[in-house]
């Protein structure tokens, strides 16, 4: 193998691919800023409780697949696999809650899990993640939705779905557990091995277990809408209505559980038909009890992630391409008087927001010319011995190919000009 290869799951995003990355970040923070949530950016690397204690011992996150090691002094450190742990932990630690529990974040960056890799799935991949804390309501539920919706329908994203679902409360999950575990018992014999572990370390976990044999078993297994207490099943009836009311097309899906421990009340899912087995690209819900359970008060809260990498991935199966940044202008300076006025001319004109280059080799004008060419340049500068000695440099149309003379004296204001007018 060979040393100096990227390491297996991790990936370069390389720059003709990063121009959907760019559009789709723009499009995020517009919209969440838009909605009233701040920027807040989190380390990559936290203690290991942390995660642990967070997402629960007995999930695939934590069980498998978190990048734990220990630093030089022997402390346990994990590379986040999530962003939601590492929230709740700056929002306990800088007491937030203290001046105003009400807050609204979104923050962008890598995760790492150690999952078998995959198209759409990665061991370095990145979320677009946003949470709430502090309101209990049901509308900021349907508000996230909604928020994520719109995202998708900004970026022309059509054939993504909402999935809803309520994994009740506190008050009402102990039931619904009874009636599972009472199944999962009966049922034992048929059971695939990890589910027969999560039976005993996180039942709930067995109802999204893709195996064939156990979703045949778990085909008439308790859903927890079945026991929502009173509360619960009026929240979740609330969320509905809104998302209803505000033309969000979603499935209520009894069978979404999501994988870590954290969730109460709300669980969602936005899911896409067009990425084969990694259908989910978005996935959040509703934490009310994690704050206190990570040392904080109790206040409720609500998040989701965004899986960019997938986001992207759906855009370019539908083609949505972002425009290409072309070049403005390409200066063919000749000789050394040229080249350093040139240098100072394009630095000036990247200045005034003009994507411009000159190429410091010593080519010949046939050469450049056809460089201009290649990168796709709108305009070329010609500045050769002659055209600097009459003071009357040449601006290429390289569409029109309409030619103007300019004057070396300040070139940079007639091309700003010349921009203005054709653009
Ligand atoms: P989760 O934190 O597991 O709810 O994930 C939220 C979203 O992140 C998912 O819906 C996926 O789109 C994305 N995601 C999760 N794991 C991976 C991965 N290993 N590679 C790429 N995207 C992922």
């Amino acid at each position: 193998m060979n040393n100096m290869q990227i390491i297996r799951g991790f990936r370069d995003i390389l720059p003709e691919n990063i121009k959907l990355w760019q559009k789709v970040e723009k499009e995020a923070k517009e919209l969440f800023e838009d909605f009233g949530f701040d920027e807040i950016r989190l380390p990559v690397l936290e203690k290991t409780e942390v995660f642990a204690r967070s997402i629960g011992e007995a999930t695939d996150i934590v069980e498998k697949e978190m990048y734990t090691f220990p630093d030089r002094k022997g402390d346990k450190l994990t590379l986040r696999p999530e962003a939601t742990a590492s929230m709740v932990r700056a929002y306990v630690q800088h007491k937030m809650y203290a001046s105003d529990p009400v807050r609204k974040f979104y923050t962008i960056g890598p995760m790492f899990r150690r999952e078998r890799p995959q198209k759409g799935r990665y061991r370095q991949f990145y979320q677009i993640d946003a949470e709430i804390f502090g309101v209990e309501s049901a509308y900021v539920d349907a508000n996230l939705i909604f928020l994520l919706n719109e995202l998708f329908s900004r970026l022309g994203l059509s054939d993504l779905k909402a999935h809803i679902n309520s994994l009740g409360c506190p008050d009402c999950r102990p039931d619904f557990q009874k009636a599972l575990l009472n199944l999962l018992e009966s049922k034992k014999e048929e059971l695939c091995p990890d589910c027969i572990r999560r039976k005993e370390s996180n039942p709930l976990r067995t109802l999204d277990c893709k195996v064939p044999q156990c979703k045949e078993a778990l085909k008439e297994a308790p859903t927890t809408l079945d026991f929502l207490c009173k509360e619960c099943h009026g929240h979740f009836e609330t969320v509905k209505r809104v998302l209803k009311q505000q033309n969000v097309e979603f499935i209520e899906d009894k069978t979404l559980v999501r994988g870590l421990d954290y969730y109460t009340r709300t669980a969602f899912e936005i899911q896409t038909t067009s990425l084969g087995a990694q259908s989910a690209v978005a996935g959040g819900g509703r934490y009310d009890l994690l704050v206190k359970e990570m040392g904080g008060p109790d206040i409720p809260a609500i998040g989701f992630a965004i899986g960019f990498d997938r986001l992207v991935e759906v855009m370019e199966a539908l083609e949505k391409s972002a425009d290409k940044q072309l070049l403005d202008l390409f200066i063919i300076a000749l000789g050394d008087a040229a080249t350093e006025k040139g240098y100072y001319w394009s630095t000036d004109l990247n200045l005034k927001g003009i994507r411009c280059e000159i190429d410091y080799r010593g080519k010949s004008l046939k050469a450049l010319m056809k460089r201009a060419d290649k990168l796709g340049a709108k305009y070329v500068l010609i500045a050769g011995e002659k055209e600097i000695k009459e003071n009357a440099l040449i601006l290429r149309n390289m569409n029109t190919r309409e030619q103007i003379s300019i004057s070396a004296d300040n070139p940079v204001a007639d091309i700003v000009g010349a921009f203005k007018k054709n653009n």
